[in-house]
């Protein structure tokens, strides 16, 4: 499809927790445009290879390179700057603001200020349309004069990917981007992925295999720390291997 060069990799990547081996020399590559998955049993090491990428866990061994740049030791706030973001990681939802304010203090931290858009920016009414159009994207903007703590759960998760995108991300790692919602959420928050997706990276850890088999091209699979399968979903949902893991869980 899509994809292109590598813009996110991991080579021999582990995480050592008191002896305990969580991940095991995984090797990563995450293309250009692609929206992966990371998939796998509970206990697999998704969220520690996740909290790896994103700098919220220093690796005991490996590297992870960026765009060509080695981020292994850098800090999270660092590799944000970047243009690698984490949802639900700079992207607070402050309940007593309605939506419009929400955005517009999103879009005044850092990563945005460090933007080209940024500086050209005089006048308050550019910042209002700037967060109106983002409200826009995730369908919120009927909601603009509403406080985030009136919104459905949905609606709240809708509002988080409105601020991430606020700091303009090159990729966006979403942790379980469906996690609690209910079967009409799904399908909001999948089209806003897939809208999002358009001119992004996205890397996500997903428990709900319909929903990564509709957004997805490559999936990882992890089982006990190490990497079982890679490849589209028709590739390793066909995998004995995996289906053994899944079972077996
Ligand atoms: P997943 O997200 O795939 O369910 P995790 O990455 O959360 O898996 O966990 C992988 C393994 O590492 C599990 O056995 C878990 O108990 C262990 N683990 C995760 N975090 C820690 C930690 N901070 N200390 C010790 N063990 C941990």
């Amino acid at each position: 499809g899509r994809a292109g060069n590598v813009i996110l990799c991991a080579e021999g990547l582990t995480k050592d927790f008191s002896g305990f081996t969580a991940v095991k020399n995984v090797d990563l590559r995450i293309r250009e445009g692609s929206v992966h998955a990371l998939i796998g049993p509970n206990g697999a090491g998704k969220t520690t290879v996740f909290n790896l990428l994103t700098k919220f866990l220093q690796p005991t061994r490996g590297r992870i390179i960026y765009r060509g740049e080695d981020i292994t030791r850098a800090g999270a706030a660092r590799v944000a700057r970047m243009g690698l973001v984490r949802s639900f990681q700079i992207s607070a939802v402050f309940p007593h603001l309605t939506l419009l304010d929400n955005v517009r203090v999103a879009l005044q931290r850092p990563r945005y200020l460090a933007t080209q858009w940024w500086r050209s920016v005089t006048a308050l009414d550019t910042l209002n349309a700037r967060a109106m159009e983002l409200l826009d994207a995730v369908q919120l903007a009927d909601h603009a004069h509403v406080t985030a703590a009136e919104l459905s759960y949905g609606r709240k998760r809708a509002l988080e990917v409105a601020t991430t995108l606020a700091l303009d991300p090159e990729m966006l790692l979403l942790d379980e981007p469906m996690a609690g919602m209910g079967h009409e959420d799904v399908g909001h928050i999948a089209d806003l992925i897939r809208r999002v997706a358009q001119n992004r990276t996205v890397l996500m850890v997903e428990h709900n295999l319909n929903v990564v088999s509709q957004l997805c091209d490559t999936i990882t699979v992890l089982a006990r720390g190490e990497i079982l399968a890679e490849g589209n979903y028709d590739e390793v949902s066909r995998d004995p291997r995996v289906r053994e893991a899944y079972l077996g869980s």
